[in-house]
């Protein structure tokens, strides 16, 4: 998936927000080739798009309706990242914590 937020002009506040997936979206949406390329394990692996879907379904058992894109810690599982005050470090921090794990 393609993260691009800078587009919008910004005012002095800066507040940044974090992209996130519809879970049906993606469900009902995402090719095989787009699941394989949007979800990997915490070890870094590729997910199958089957794995991924599994996971997608997962999430939507437990009430989400979205899922961050990376990491995030002031979202919102039906509305989405509620924003950051901070700027965001477009470091390479890497992900902390992917979805879950398939078992
Ligand atoms: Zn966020």
């Amino acid at each position: 998936m393609k993260q691009s937020a800078d587009a919008l002009p910004q005012p002095e506040i800066t507040r940044s927000y974090h992209l996130c997936l519809s879970i049906r979206g993606a469900l009902m949406n995402m090719g095989n080739r787009e699941l394989e390329d949007a979800f990997t394990h915490d070890d870094g692996r590729k997910m199958t798009p089957r794995e991924a879907k599994l996971v997608l379904m997962d999430e939507l058992a437990k009430g989400y309706k979205v899922i961050p894109c990376s990491p995030c810690d002031n979202f919102d599982y039906q509305r989405g990242c509620q924003g950051h005050d901070e700027p965001e470090a477009e470091s390479g921090a890497g992900l902390r914590e992917s979805t879950e794990r398939p078992q």
